[in-house]
């Protein structure tokens, strides 16, 4: 990055406990170290004009083969998976965060401007795998915020990151379901009520009420989910019930 201080939460909340503790190990580096001039320029007109400026190969080589050299005495044997932030790369979700999950390490390109010169890529992808990865379908000013989702996502999937090993199962993307509606104290606030069934102690009737809400909310709020979960899934009586009241048609 241009900007390490853009990835200063990576210190805070469970992120910064589980570097803290050795569950992660994360390291920033500033692109402009790689860079020569007494500018310390990272960036040049776009070949083929047009607008904005794009960023230039050389500081981005050197600060990747930096990353591979100083990563490759820690871990031999090992080589990170490259992941390059981009509006064009393919849609970072729950299955991608378990799948880079599993991965030994990871390395991240944040762009800027209109982004880095694709020869960093094809030069990278000779030595490591290489993949862009979009946060969604809209365009940010730079990779930080993508890297920080990612990054976020990713490790709390990590053993011991999130203390209730639990709440991971049953949140939303998991099982293509959202999660459904929480509540906490008081049992009434401003007119509200919590709903009875959550305060009855019978968890069967918890359970099946939470998966009602499940499906319900996935129905109205992300009709688009249903699919994939039907598909795994043969639908009871009353589930189909419950889709048909949400205004599902499939
Ligand atoms: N001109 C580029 C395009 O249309 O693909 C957009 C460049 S954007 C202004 C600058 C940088 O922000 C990108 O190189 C990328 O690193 C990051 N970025 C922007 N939108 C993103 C998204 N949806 N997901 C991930 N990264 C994104």
């Amino acid at each position: 990055t241009i900007f390490p201080e853009y990835l200063a939460p990576l210190e805070l909340s469970l992120i910064g406990k589980a570097r803290r503790s050795g569950l992660v190990e994360l390291a920033v580096h500033d692109l402009r170290d790689f860079t020569h001039d007494r500018h310390r320029t990272v960036d040049d007109a776009p070949a083929g004009g047009g607008a904005g400026m794009v960023m230039r190969p050389e500081p981005w080589g050197e600060a990747i083969d930096h990353v591979l050299a100083a990563g490759a005495g820690e871990r031999p044997g090992v080589v990170p998976t490259l992941l390059v932030p981009s509006p064009s790369g393919r849609r970072f979700d729950q299955a991608m965060a378990h799948e880079l999950a599993g991965l030994d390490w990871l390395a991240f390109a944040c762009g800027r401007y209109e982004g880095i010169d694709e020869r960093v890529l094809d030069d990278a992808a000779e030595r490591l795998p290489v993949r862009a990865v979009s946060l969604g379908d809209y365009v940010l000013n730079g990779g930080e915020v993508a890297a920080l989702a990612v990054i976020e996502a990713v490790v709390r999937l990590l053993p011991g990151v999130v203390g209730n090993a639990e709440s991971l199962v049953e949140e939303s993307h998991e099982g293509h379901l959202l999660e459904y509606p929480v509540y906490t104290r008081p049992a009434s606030w401003r007119g509200r009520e919590v709903p009875e069934v959550l305060s009855s102690g019978h968890h069967a009737n918890v359970a099946a009420w939470r998966h009602e809400q499940r499906l319900r909310r996935t129905a109205r709020r992300r009709p688009d989910l249903i699919a994939a979960w039907l598909a795994e899934h043969e639908p009871t009586p009353r589930e189909r019930e419950l889709l048909a009241e949400e205004g599902w048609v499939g």
